[in-house]
């Protein structure tokens, strides 16, 4: 059970007059978390004690700022059992990956406490006589608002980032994950001076009313229509907008490759966290020659995984975060159907307690679904039959998402015409996840801007400064 508290100005158990918003367990349905819904007015009040605090930590040695990082990485680390549990009670992924993104975040506090203070600019050659050089400074007050399905990890690198480069920073974690967020708040705050940090808890409206705060950065992670709407709101404000969106990632399967191992790629990237995974598989495109064999084994796949809370250690599918998202989910997995597609496995409502919702395989699909187009969110694979890896190419790159894509081929010049056509962040070759530790990429369209992720994202939380200084009267010192 959480009881969450706000965090303004350096003082806990402010505000939170809107109203109080409850989480319920979506293995059980059984509440775990009450948090308070800040109003707009205490919104703008934290917004200005943040703006009062700002001069003081960007003018903090850097040095000592990723000295807090550290101290923060290990306050949050010492509550690694609480936040993942808190995780798996709040959105229901099972406990190891629940534990796997808390350790994800806190290699990611320690790596920009390292980082951060060994980014410099450059020096220039002007005038023999003069200094010039460009300087990174800390922009100053940062809002970052952040999603439910890998809360610690996504929040761990946004605040650690621009806490880190010297900004204060606004946080306001999903309402359907306040609790978590909550935690990691009273973690990092352990380790920073009063009012660097602040939490605000609440709904849409808490957002809206963050992001229309006169800040300087908004870091937005989460559906690429709240992503629009914030952008607009800050097209009012003149803040930066930093946008980590949705996507709706295709897999290619090409002819040549064991429709086994395929399957078992597929299943990973379509059912991991039961698809709740910015970059899970959302479409599949498979040559076919081997379609068939595929989907079979997809089929079984999907049969054998096992389903239950994540508090059980043998789970490798929990529920989906709540019942408003399944209706969504299903709402595209039932329309395919009607629109001519074929379930080959799942695609029910089960009748138990919970947001439960089954691996599910939904053949005969058409590129024109939205079940294909538009971000699922949920533990499905919709399958599309193609003659040809150009008409598999043409269909992963029509979309109006530019996340990630992934390509299973035996042929190098289609792995190589992959990577170099298909316009998205990222492109894996033969492996649905894995990646070098450190990558950061540019998503494309709607799946938003900017680093979000890498030590790229510390350059995205500072402004540089170019400066040219001359002795006075063009003389001497
Ligand atoms: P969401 O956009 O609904 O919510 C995210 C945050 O935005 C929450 O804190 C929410 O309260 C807030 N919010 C909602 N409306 C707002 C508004 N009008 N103004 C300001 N803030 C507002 O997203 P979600 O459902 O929490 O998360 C799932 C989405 O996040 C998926 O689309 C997924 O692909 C995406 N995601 C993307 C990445 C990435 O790196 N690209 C990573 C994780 C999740």
């Amino acid at each position: 059970m959480y009881t969450v508290a706000q965090l303004v100005g350096g003082v806990w158990g402010a505000g939170g007059s809107g109203g109080e918003l409850v989480v319920c367990d979506p293995a059980d349905g059984e509440r775990v978390t009450w948090a308070p819904i800040a109003t707009a007015d205490e919104v703008g009040k934290a917004a200005q004690a943040a703006r009062e605090t700002a001069g003081e930590w960007a003018a903090t040695a850097p040095a000592e700022r990723a000295a807090a990082l550290h101290r923060a990485a290990d306050a949050v680390a010492a509550m690694t059992d609480e936040l993942a549990a808190a995780v798996t009670a709040e959105m229901g992924k099972p406990l190891a990956d629940a534990r796997g993104g808390v350790e994800a975040g806190i290699g990611t506090l320690r790596q920009y406490a390292e980082l951060a203070p060994l980014r410099g600019g450059r020096t220039l050659q002007g005038a023999t006589d003069a200094v010039d050089f460009m300087t990174p400074q800390p922009r100053g007050v940062v809002a970052a608002i952040t999603p439910w399905n890998d809360p610690v990890a996504v929040s761990c690198g946004l605040l650690g980032a621009a806490l880190v480069t010297g900004n204060v920073v606004l946080y306001k974690p999903s309402e359907r994950t306040p609790g978590t967020g909550w935690l990691l708040a009273r973690a990092l705050d352990e380790a920073l001076p009063a009012g660097v940090l602040s939490l605000l808890t609440g709904g849409p409206e808490v957002g809206a009313a963050l992001a229309a705060q006169d800040v300087d950065v908004i870091a937005h992670v989460g559906s690429t229509a709240t992503g629009r709407k914030i952008a607009a709101a800050a097209a009012g404000t003149g803040a930066k907008v930093l946008l980590e969106n949705g996507g709706s990632d295709p897999l290619v399967v090409d002819a040549g490759v064991d429709p086994g191992w395929a399957a078992q790629q597929a299943a990973l990237g379509a059912f991991a966290n039961a698809g709740q995974i910015c970059v899970a598989v959302e479409r599949i495109y498979v040559h076919r020659d081997l379609a068939d064999d595929f989907v079979t084994a997809l089929v079984r796949r999907a049969d054998a995984l096992r389903v239950g809370s994540g508090r059980d250690p043998g789970t490798e599918l929990g529920p989906l975060v709540d019942r408003r998202h399944r209706d969504h989910v299903h709402g595209q997995v039932t329309a395919a159907v009607a629109a001519g597609a074929r379930v080959r496995t799942g695609g029910e409502l089960p009748d138990t307690p919970g947001a439960y919702y089954p691996a599910t395989v939904v053949a005969d699909c058409r590129h024109d679904m939205a079940l294909v187009r538009e971000e699922t969110f949920g533990p499905v694979a919709p399958v599309v039959v193609v003659d040809s890896f150009d008409e598999a190419l043409t269909c992963a790159a029509d979309s109006p998402y530019g996340l990630a894509a992934t390509v299973l081929t035996p042929s190098m010049s289609h792995a190589q015409r992959a990577w170099r056509e298909l316009p998205v962040g990222t492109v894996k070759v033969n492996s649905v996840f894995g990646g070098a530790p450190g990558g950061a990429a540019h998503p494309r369209r709607a799946s938003g801007q900017g680093f979000g992720y890498g030590p790229e994202l510390l350059d995205e939380f500072t402004a540089t400064k170019a400066v040219h200084i001359e002795a006075p009267g063009g003389g001497h010192w």
